[in-house]
């Protein structure tokens, strides 16, 4: 089953007014299936987070469009596209943009205390999550109280709660150090078979990238080239090397 199905997105940023245009993005296609952990790689500044935040409805783009659970984006009303998001779609950023002035455990609940939940259905739905996550015993604290991984965990528990139809994560190991990235490269992997959750990693680290079974890569807004992981994991990590030397992306 198709859970996002893209159609010839382009972005153009700036206005023809002052003449600084710019396509970040030029007809982008591609299909997504659900329960499927799909990579998102290319070299800085090759159009990463103008897809994504175009996915998340943050953005819109300039010509195309695309569907989502079911819903033509374009078509959606403000309030339907807000109610959409919050349903469907959560998000992990790189600096995981944690709320500084609640505890980790406020932070998780948001999204659910925006849809009105109960506080008993709230408690229902965070134990299991921060259990699993191993976060339970700091969820009390504060994000300054709580290691780069903890509050990364958090924001996965945040991204999780409602239990959306996909997940966005945009370069989430970024800041993080190898060991951190590590638990949280496993911590999506495991999301994705237990929870059966569909997610699109953006990525330019190349070992985070041999975590996903695809790999799109986008080079000056265009789709490049796909790779798919086989067997090899091995094998699979040294394509991705091949692909972004020609690309002349960065490597961690
Ligand atoms: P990536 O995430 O792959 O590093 P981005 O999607 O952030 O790339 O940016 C793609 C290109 O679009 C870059 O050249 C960037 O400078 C440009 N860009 C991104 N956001 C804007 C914006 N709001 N206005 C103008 N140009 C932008
Ligand atoms: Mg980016």
């Amino acid at each position: 089953m198709q859970i996002l199905t893209v159609d010839s997105i382009s972005k153009v940023y700036g206005s023809k007014k002052n003449g600084k245009q710019y396509q970040a993005l030029k007809n982008i296609t591609f299909q997504v299936n659900k329960g499927e952990f799909i990579g998102v790689m290319g070299s800085s500044g090759s159009g990463k987070t103008t897809l994504l935040n175009i996915l998340g409805s943050i953005d819109k783009p300039t010509t195309g469009s695309f569907e989502m659970a079911g819903n033509e984006i374009a078509l959606l009303g403000k309030k339907e596209l807000a109610n959409h998001r919050m349903k469907n779609i959560g998000f992990i950023f790189q600096d995981y943009n944690l709320l500084e002035t609640m505890t980790l455990k406020e932070n998780i609940l948001l999204p659910l205390a925006l849809q009105g939940a109960s506080t008993e259905q709230m408690e229902e739905k965070l134990l299991p999550l921060i259990t699993d996550l191993g976060i339970k015993e700091v969820a009390n604290k504060y994000p300054y109280e709580v290691s780069g991984g903890e509050q990364q965990r958090a924001a996965a528990c945040r991204a999780l709660i409602t239990k959306p139809k996909l997940i966005l994560a945009d370069e989430p190991t970024g800041n993080l150090d190898s060991k951190s990235s590590k638990d949280l490269l496993n911590l999506l992997t495991y999301i994705n078979k237990e929870y059966n959750a569909t997610i699109l990693l953006v990525t330019h680290d190349v070992f985070a990238a041999s975590y996903c079974e695809k790999i799109l890569f986008i080079r000056d807004g265009e789709i490049y080239n796909e790779l798919y992981s086989g067997e090899n994991k091995k094998q699979f990590f040294d394509s991705i090397i091949d692909v972004m030397t020609v690309l002349g992306g960065e490597r961690k």
